[in-house]
């Protein structure tokens, strides 16, 4: 049989639907530390990047507070996770799920992640989610740097040992995008997440998925199967 595909994911708003989480937890991160909250919109704009990252873009002006509002962040993250009810803080968005366990059972394709989420985060959507056998390997931002670099992608196609015109990445954000670019991987975005389509398009995504049950026929056509 020929050599499998890599097919890398992006976690929040690709798989997750974390914004009420990640929303709710800035809020109070910037209640904490006495500094005017930043719009939904200006918060959703940020997710996928490393939280230092995130805080120089929300906080330009406040540089001096960028420690301490990461970790009002992560102590609100927690505090949010630990108080809510099972899985509501941290749903897999519709058909989301399905795609993945269907992609594993194929054994034309390897699967694996780079997210911006932090190691703890990562391992508690694994868990709460049983997608622990899933992934061939899992990139988290503890060992990064913030995407868009290449890092995460190229340590994903070092531990599967598959090139990178083998590879794609699929996720919400032009982060994504740009990411699989510097590695040079295709990308391919996701119509329900945080940036809007046109972004993800103008940054170079290869084609825009509207649902998880079009990834399949999107990745035939990239690679005629
Ligand atoms: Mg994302």
């Amino acid at each position: 049989m020929s050599e499998p595909f890599l097919i890398i994911f992006d976690v929040d708003g690709t798989l997750i639907d974390s914004q009420a989480h990640i929303v709710a937890s800035m809020e109070r991160a910037f209640a904490t530390i006495g500094l005017p909250a930043p719009s939904r919109a200006e918060t959703l704009s940020i997710v996928g990047l490393s939280l230092p990252v995130a805080m120089m873009k929300l906080a330009p002006n406040d540089a001096s507070a960028h420690p301490a509002l990461v970790e009002a962040y992560k102590q609100a993250f927690q505090d949010l996770r630990l108080s809510a009810q099972g899985a509501s803080f941290a749903p897999l968005f519709a058909g989301a799920g399905e795609m993945l366990w269907q992609l594993h059972q194929d054994p034309r394709f390897v699967l694996a992640v780079a997210t911006g989420k932090s190691r703890r985060g990562m391992e508690h959507i694994l868990d709460l989610h049983s997608l622990r056998p899933i992934f061939a390997s899992v990139q988290v931002a503890d060992d990064h740097p913030s995407k868009p670099h290449p890092s995460m992608v190229e340590t994903c196609l070092m531990d599967c040992a598959i090139p990178p015109e083998r590879a794609v990445v699929v996720g919400d954000t032009i982060y994504d995008v740009e990411m699989a670019q510097a590695a040079q991987t295709g990308a391919i975005g996701v119509a329900w997440g945080y940036h809007a389509v046109a972004d993800l398009r103008a940054a170079g995504a290869l084609s825009i998925l509207q649902h998880p049950n079009d990834l399949i026929p999107a990745l035939a056509q990239r690679w005629s199967l």
